[in-house]
């Protein structure tokens, strides 16, 4: 029987928050999405919008294992794991997946001097996992599978399928050039595709490791995608700036924007 998955976006924004008044339309929170199937939660990077993640599974003390797939460390991604309530639970177990010295640059990042707490010392049990690129494993029913995102200091894109349904995540990636092939491949026939729309075209820069919708869109035309969901804002962008983008691409159908909050069915 296929299973539901809800798909919930926490955090919208790349580089930094935005706490502005003008952006709270889409949200000033940095990357991060949460998958649910079966009662099981599978986390999309540790941005910001983890913290609200985790203030809403307060009330949710049956799910007491979080896995939480990092695409890299730069900061606007694992910025939420300062403060994320479960560390404090000691009912939870919390495994965390990302590359080569994954362990070494979290406790080095969230522990002292750079904040009082380490992961380490959490009451909750907290597992590490590095992975690499081109990895394949099994999470609860789903099968994870991953590629190199073209990204300064690298990343890891996901490929989660299950239930016979695909979401493939994607941000923080340069879509010009070379990878765009090997991208439109692995992100084939996905239900959602979760898309780096960093940047204008206008002002996307080679070399900044980030994309733009119209990519998005013709990445998900090239992969048979039944829906592209734009997200990780350029922080400087106001709600002013994503809306027009939004309108002009509301003649694609498979174009979404994220905004916080925003549940998707899948
Ligand atoms: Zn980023
Ligand atoms: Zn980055």
């Amino acid at each position: 029987m296929d299973e539901i998955w809800k798909v919930t976006v926490w955090g919208v924004r790349g580089s930094l928050p935005r706490p502005s008044p003008a952006c709270m339309e889409y949200g000033g929170n940095t990357a991060c999405i949460a998958l649910e199937q079966k009662g099981h939660i599978l986390v999309l990077d540790a941005g910001t919008g983890l913290l609200s993640l985790g203030q809403a599974l307060a009330s949710q003390k049956n799910i007491k294992r979080l896995d939480i797939l990092l695409s890299h460390f730069h900061i606007d991604h694992v910025m939420g794991l300062y403060a994320f309530p479960p560390f404090f639970d000691p009912d939870r177990e919390i495994h965390l997946y990302g590359g080569t010295g994954l362990a070494r640059y979290l406790e080095t990042l969230v522990g002292p001097p750079f904040w009082p707490l380490g992961i380490h010392g959490s009451p909750a049990k907290v597992s590490f996992h590095e992975i690499q690129p081109k990895d394949s494993f099994c999470l609860d029913g789903l099968t994870v599978c991953t590629m190199a995102g073209n990204h300064p200091g690298g990343s890891l894109l996901y490929r989660i399928d299950g239930s016979g349904k695909r979401l493939t995540y994607a941000l923080d990636c340069e879509a010009g050039g070379p990878v765009f092939s090997s991208l439109a491949e692995f992100a084939r026939k996905s239900d959602l595709l979760v898309w780096d729309a960093s940047f204008t075209s206008l002002d996307l820069r080679p070399g900044w490791g980030h994309s733009t919708w119209e990519q998005g869109l013709e990445l998900g035309c090239a992969a048979q995608a039944r829906q592209v969901l734009m997200t990780h804002y350029s922080w400087d962008y106001l709600d002013e700036l994503i809306r027009c983008q939004e309108m002009q691409a509301g003649q694609e159908g498979i174009c979404r924007f994220a905004k916080e909050g925003m549940v998707i069915t899948l």
